[in-house]
């Protein structure tokens, strides 16, 4: 059981200057118990807390290290950056032009791109590009898709009726809500249904094409099909937001993987290989729309700085001239089929869903394809789980509703102790 006395002390006094101790709020475990773990440092496939403890490491930044932590070429990429060239200008730089022209190469969707900050930035970004070039209001998301804290993404649908929304958050406004329009992931119907009852008045559809945040749930393929020919038909913008799924099931995504073009693409994470990035990008007459160019504004202070851009180029060069693409989905197969047969030793059936390195095990023996399914998960028993993965070393997310990310960083040996820990904490759950 490992000692988290410094974490403790130092949880304490960060909830005197930040609000409930942390910068994110799942980081600070309040749907697991338990203190949070201050880390210290981050190698490869693991991280070392503040008391010594080191971790095998499931969160990898909550997706951004596909290639684990201080990979070899992403820190020289960086140390040449800030020694060599600077961390910041405001003025158009050649790096801005080399990311823009391979992220367009790898991604099908992408025409032309534009970098932001954050997750976040680009999502707000690309359903206000979707409003300015469709001259409509109104939005479509889906139940338990997360598309960063921008005030259109933070309504549910009131229960029942999937009509107009209501404030996840306080202050967001009731126009805002009412902008905001929840489906249900995989049930193409409730789409049809919103958009037949707001006809001409639907801008953006926008969706995570694998589910990340709701747990993992993989889309269907006919129903991402669907909802493609249905926003064709009604002239309305099909938006992935692939700020998690993006260079992650596939190089190309998502949209590689299904086969399936969005009129526009948000990404995060990944791109940003550590540091602070976002972009969006699609179709050419969309992003035309987009400041100076068009009329749509769009800005950034930081947008396109060198060293975030320089950590992100690097990992996707790696992508790309490495391909462990096949490699992740061998790891991550090992690891769904290591606790599968712990579940079947232990006479359990809990579900896994699974797309390439992207993973989720639910605390449900009923499939899970939607966010009323995923809430159908015993939380107390993940609680249990997790505390009991933590204390053998490894760091899941401290949540039920997350993924669990493999890397290429991840060891033969790694993913064994991995599933020697599963067997323990899945008994443990069951206490
Ligand atoms: N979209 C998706 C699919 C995400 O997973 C996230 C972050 N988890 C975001 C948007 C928001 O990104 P950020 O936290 O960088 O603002």
């Amino acid at each position: 059981m490992p000692q988290l006395t410094r974490s403790a002390e130092l949880f304490e006094k960060a909830k005197q200057f930040i609000p409930g101790g942390v910068n994110s709020p799942v980081r600070a475990f309040k749907s697991v118990g338990g203190t949070p773990v201050f880390m210290e440092k981050g190698q490869g496939a693991y991280m070392t807390d503040v008391d010594g403890n080191t971790y095998i490491d499931y969160v990898g930044s909550w997706g951004p290290f596909i290639l684990g932590s201080m990979h070899p070429k992403v820190t020289a990429a960086l140390e040449h950056t800030l020694t060599k060239i600077g961390t910041s200008f405001g003025t158009p730089i050649e790096m801005e032009i080399e990311i823009a022209e391979l992220l367009t190469n790898i991604v099908p969707s992408l025409d032309m791109v534009r970098m932001v900050n954050s997750g976040t930035e680009a999502t707000m970004s690309a359903v206000r590009l979707a409003r300015g070039y469709t001259g409509r209001d109104k939005i479509i998301k889906f139940e338990g898709c997360y598309h960063g804290h921008g005030d259109s993404f933070l309504i549910k649908a009131g229960s029942g009726a999937l009509t107009l929304g209501t404030p996840d958050s306080p202050g967001v406004t009731k126009g805002t809500a009412n902008d905001t329009l929840n489906a249900k992931y995989n049930d193409l119907e409730s789409v049809r249904t919103l958009v037949n009852e707001n006809k001409d008045n639907i801008a953006a559809v926008i969706i995570e094409p694998v589910a990340g945040n709701t747990g993992v749930i993989p889309a269907k393929r006919e129903f991402l099909q669907g909802l493609r020919d249905l926003c064709t038909e009604e002239g309305i913008v099909l938006i992935f937001d692939e700020v998690m799924c993006g260079f992650r099931v596939a190089l190309g995504g998502a949209q590689e993987l299904y086969g399936i073009t969005p009129d526009l693409t948000t990404m995060g994470k990944i791109i940003g290989g550590g540091l602070p990035v976002g972009a969006f990008g699609g179709k050419r007459e969309l992003m035309e729309r987009i400041a100076p160019l068009g009329d749509v504004y769009q800005a950034g202070t930081l947008s396109g700085n060198p060293l975030a851009l320089t950590a992100g180029l690097a990992t996707l060069k790696v992508l790309r001239d490495e391909n462990p693409y096949p490699e992740l989905e061998r790891k991550a197969s090992v690891i769904e089929e290591g606790f599968k047969d712990n579940m079947n030793k232990l006479g359990l059936n809990y579900t896994q869903n699974r797309v390439g390195s992207m993973a989720c095990l639910f605390f449900t023996d009923k499939p899970v394809e939607n966010h009323d399914d995923a809430v159908g998960s015993d939380l107390g028993k993940y609680s249990k789980y997790y505390q009991s993965m933590l204390d053998q070393g490894i760091y899941l997310a401290p949540s039920q509703f997350e993924a669990m990310f493999t890397s290429a960083a991840h060891s033969d040996e790694d993913i064994e102790k991995t599933i020697k820990a599963n067997y323990v904490a899945l008994q443990a759950a069951e206490k």
